[in-house]
């Protein structure tokens, strides 16, 4: 394992050894911004929905959905979880900035179907800690959809739940699959 955060090397350039990722990432922000025009909009999402979604590199939730900037609040993390800071965000999405309805998008290939609870107990093992946090890790991708949908379903705090929604996106054909409740 290495411990460079440095770009890989592009072809020639002197001083690209020298960048990390976030000089990278600071530098198109430069570019963004040059650019970039303010659009006017406050904070209440457009289509009044909120999405949320595994943190997965290979799932552009914009494109993959077809959602302009300012459209839809995006909630994200490991797996597309419905955990207690989801539905933290969710309960302010909904009653403080007015969305209606929820997605929910877990996908194809996921990390965590290669992990169980198990990576907890060897937490505890390296660093004399057991955290906190449940890993969440699951086999049939379809049943956590289900599990998802059911928490965001059953949450007192939320008071808009007649349109929550859950789909598996196939990252290799860009498909999203919808799963039944049921
Ligand atoms: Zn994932």
């Amino acid at each position: 394992m290495t411990t460079s955060a440095s770009v890989p090397a592009g072809s020639g350039s002197a001083t690209v050894d020298r960048d990390t990722v976030t000089d990278r990432l600071v530098d198109a922000n430069e570019q963004y911004a040059n650019a970039f025009v303010d659009p006017g909009m406050d904070a209440r999402p457009v289509l009044r929905v909120a999405v949320v979604a595994c943190m997965d590199a290979r799932l552009d939730l914009h494109a993959a959905l077809g959602l302009e900037l300012g459209d839809c609040h995006t909630v994200r993390n490991a797996g597309g979880v419905v955990t207690d800071d989801v539905i933290r965000s969710l309960t302010v999405s909904q009653r403080a900035l007015g969305t209606r309805s929820v997605v929910l998008i877990h996908h194809t290939n996921c990390g965590l179907e290669s992990l169980t609870e198990e990576f907890r107990h060897e937490l505890e093992m390296e660093v004399g800690q057991r955290p906190a946090w449940a890993v969440e890790a699951f086999r049939d991708v379809d049943q956590d959809v289900r599990q998802s949908m059911q928490r965001v379903r059953t949450s007192p705090f939320l008071p808009h739940t007649d349109d929550v929604r859950g789909f598996v996106f196939d990252v290799k054909t860009g498909l999203l699959r919808e799963i039944d409740p049921a």
